[in-house]
């Protein structure tokens, strides 16, 4: 997993934007080069030294200290690459157990804030504070108690971006690294936006970069400048358009939806002979889609990413995730953002019927998990509008697909009984 942003930053963006706090009550929190800063925390004598979290010459680099990244070194960046450009470096292996241990009490400590937590990776969240200001009257007062007692007791240090929506929030926590806090004024936020690189806005991966740099668009002052058609012709998606138009005013509507992200609800099989056809990988993707809808429904859980999983006939293995807008629970929405993703992965047509390799194994996986009876369901939208553009590897795209037609969902539930009386095997949806 790689949590060392390397997002743009714009030492620009990094002053004193002004104090009013108005409906500023989304916090961004994220701890600092976290692994980096979990093994100096446990070995004081590493502070100060450039230190790299990644070993074995084949592997990437998860995590470096700031001394490290002065030497240019930032994540996913080859350990090879790394020890040639700091080879005095301190390099440690990932120690995966001891970071997620940390990470959980630093958990505990912000739930004495507020349980709107919304967990992205093990070092970073999203915080609605509108109900803790009863008690805590201002955003900065809660961002600053954070950051002292997460310093105090884990010696690792986080930085907090205060906004009224979950984008400003995310751009002012990585605006303010390291160590700091920076709050984005709500009539600041448009200003503020416009100050950053076209790439700063999550979800705009290298690929849509370089198509907006085809026409000239390399920052969100030109993008502001763009009509929402115009976004939609050089994207070639409208919902993606419509979003990065909201982005381009600073303006962004997602709720921050509390949840854990470790959890995950999974289905996978080995299919009894290697294929290459599209159709037998596809309807396996649909059984592990509806057992993993069932399960969700089973334990009253929605889900947030869908993720599909590939293993080669030479055991190698692929997976591809996607987060929607709304969350799910039925395999009306899970399949086909499963299919979708496994024709991205493939660099597939919408019309191929064989796939580029042998395919051993295939399977569906949700996470982002919240408890449905708190988590509204969105409005349905068409499944035509369903976002196509997806992530590189293990990368998850955000606010891409909507919820299905509620009938759908309605119709897997009357499934749900039906199988409880006659069996698993029973009867299947015909969703395709
Ligand atoms: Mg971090």
């Amino acid at each position: 997993m790689n949590i060392m942003s390397t997002s743009p930053r714009s030492q620009a963006v990094k002053r004193d934007w002004g104090h009013d706090e108005t409906g500023c009550t989304v916090l961004h929190i994220d701890m600092d080069a976290f692994y980096a800063s979990c093994e100096i925390a446990r070995h004081p004598e590493l502070k100060g030294l450039p230190v790299i979290i990644g070993t074995g010459n084949r592997s990437v680099v998860s995590a470096a200290s700031y001394e490290a990244r002065a030497y240019g070194i930032n994540s996913a960046m080859a350990v090879a690459t790394a020890r040639r450009k700091c080879p005095q470096g301190v390099y440690l292996p990932v120690d995966m157990p001891y970071y997620r241990s940390i990470s959980h009490q630093i958990f505990e400590l912000i739930a004495q804030v507020t349980d709107q937590i919304e967990q992205v990776s093990v070092d970073e969240a999203y915080v609605d504070v509108t109900a803790a200001l009863l008690r805590w009257e201002r955003p900065t007062r809660i961002a600053q108690w954070i950051r002292e007692h997460v310093h105090e007791r884990f010696n690792v240090t986080c930085s907090v971006g205060i906004a009224s929506n979950k984008l400003i929030a995310k751009l002012a926590s990585t605006n303010a690294k390291p160590d700091g806090m920076l709050l984005v004024p709500l009539n600041r936020h448009a200003e503020f936006i416009r100050m950053l690189p076209l790439r700063s806005i999550p979800g705009v991966g290298p690929a849509s970069a370089e198509r907006f740099r085809r026409w000239g668009v390399e920052s969100v002052a030109q993008l502001a400048a763009m009509s929402e058609s115009e976004i939609a012709q050089v994207s070639g998606s409208k919902i993606h358009a419509h979003n990065l138009w909201l982005a381009a005013r600073g303006e962004d509507d997602r709720k921050v939806t509390p949840h854990t992200p470790e959890k995950s609800i999974g289905s996978e099989r080995t299919f009894a002979q290697d294929t290459t056809d599209v159709q037998t990988v596809s309807n396996l993707l649909r059984r592990c889609s509806d057992e993993v809808a069932a399960t969700l429904r089973k334990r009253g859980l929605l889900a947030r990413t869908v993720t599909t999983k590939i293993r080669y006939d030479d055991l190698s293995h692929a997976t591809k995730a996607l987060t929607l807008t709304a969350p799910v629970d039925s395999a009306a929405a899970i399949f086909p953002t499963a299919r979708k993703l496994l024709f991205a992965m493939m660099r597939m047509e919408p019309t191929d019927t064989q796939l580029p390799r042998p395919v051993r194994l295939a399977g569906v996986s949700t996470s982002g998990l919240s408890p449905a009876q708190s988590t509204a369901l969105q409005p349905a939208l068409d499944f035509d509008d369903m976002e196509t553009a997806v992530g590189t590897g293990a990368d998850v795209d955000s606010g891409a697909t909507s919820a299905p037609p509620e009938k759908l969902r309605t119709a897997e539930k009357m499934l749900d009984s039906i199988r409880g009386k006659y069996g698993k095997g029973a009867v299947h949806l015909g969703i395709d």
